[in-house]
């Protein structure tokens, strides 16, 4: 043996004693085993404990519901009770969990913007809806428009107020809002799904804002459909009547990448349910979108009619009403609920077990400065 090789090889054996000193280390650490609820094969393992944990969640959320209030800017909204929760949780595989108002009509309201960028994406395809819009969370309110004020701007997504009307503009030479409805009613496997015209007439009324946004589009070219119909469109889908079961069955769809667990039917292609699930992450809560992922994890889109759909992927769809609503018009306590849930049924796309533990920081330093990382 060479002496270059030797010392190779001794540069070896202290290489694995130093990596052995880290395995240690890290074997010695006290880690706590954690038995998923909802376990790898995406199944739910134990309806009644996952309930539970719902049950208990929800208890939690309804204490946030005082902080918040119902949306006033349409009307018809301001009648709603701030007080009622509801949640569907439904695996793709097991049970669904259903508790509280589950079942009660609201309007979809912003939570539609998922439907009309899915139909657009299928319909239209990919380049013609983002040369019309952006991929980029705003940063900004849901019915901001400041950046339709710069030129050569588009609207930073289609999950904003600006971005939808935009898709809208698409949508409106291909397709009628019965078509629409009827694919919502499909999608959501909720045949039950109807206009809420109270809604759409109190919204019509009053929606100077969207208005104004929709004739700046036109402005700048990038509706090029008649304004007032392109509005009616956009302010119809936002106020279809779902409950939170209809938006778990559409969450499951998400999360099953395009396909119907029960029927086997596709109902938008991979690549769609992919950009959408995405954009949720990233731009589903409007100017609370980051903030919410960092707490909860799990792409989402809310309404200011209370709603949130959200998908755990490959795992989950789940549906939430609550119409008392925070300072960024997201359901006060169904956010916390998700933020709950997420944490207890490990559904965070980045789920960690030390994330509640008081001291966590701490120990991680202390042993980072043992194993001479820092
Ligand atoms: N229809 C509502 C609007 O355009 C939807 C807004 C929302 O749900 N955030 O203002």
């Amino acid at each position: 043996m060479t002496d270059s090789m030797n010392n190779e090889n001794k540069e070896i054996d202290q290489q694995q004693e130093a990596n052995g000193a880290i395995h240690k280390k890290l074997a010695e650490r006290k880690t706590v085993h954690i038995e998923p609820v909802i376990d790898r094969h995406y199944q739910l393992r134990e309806t009644s404990k996952a309930k539970e944990i719902i049950q208990k969640a929800m208890d939690l959320a309804r204490e946030e519901i005082p902080k918040g209030a119902v949306a006033t800017y349409i009307p018809e909204l301001g009648k709603m009770d701030p007080h009622q929760l509801g949640i569907c949780l439904y695996p793709l595989k097991g049970d669904k969990i259903c508790l509280g108002d589950y079942e009660t009509r609201f309007t979809m309201q912003s939570v539609s913007k998922v439907i009309m960028l899915i139909v657009a994406l299928e319909v239209c395809g990919l380049k013609s809806v983002f040369r019309k819009v952006g991929m980029e969370p705003s940063g900004e309110a849901f019915d901001s428009l400041v950046e339709l004020d710069v030129n050569d701007s588009k609207p930073y997504n289609p999950l904003i107020n600006s971005g939808a009307l935009a898709v809208c503009g698409l949508l409106l030479p291909e397709v009628s809002f019965q078509d629409m409805l009827r694919y919502t009613r499909n999608v959501c496997s909720d045949q039950g799904i109807e206009l809420n015209e109270a809604v759409f007439d109190s919204e019509m009324k009053t929606c100077s804002r969207n208005r104004s946004i929709a004739y700046l589009l036109q402005s700048k070219g990038i509706i090029t459909t008649d304004v007032e119909d392109t509005l009616r469109f956009y302010t119809k889908m936002c106020s279809m009547d779902v409950t939170a079961e209809s938006l778990a069955n559409l969450g499951k769809k998400l999360a099953n990448d395009g396909v119907c667990v029960e029927d086997g039917k596709r109902y938008m292609s991979s690549r769609t349910a992919r950009i959408v699930k995405t954009l949720m992450l990233t731009c589903g809560m409007y100017d609370g979108s980051g903030s919410f992922a960092i707490k909860v994890g799990i792409p989402t889109k809310s309404g200011v009619g209370g709603g949130l759909l959200s998908v755990s992927d490959k795992r989950a769809g789940i549906g939430v009403f609550g119409p008392a609503l925070d300072a960024q018009g997201n359901s006060i306590a169904g956010c916390k609920l998700l933020r709950e849930i997420s944490n207890e049924l490990r559904l965070n796309l980045f789920y960690d077990p030390e994330w509640n533990k008081e001291d966590a920081g701490d120990t991680v330093l202390r042993e980072m400065q043992a194993n001479s990382v820092l």
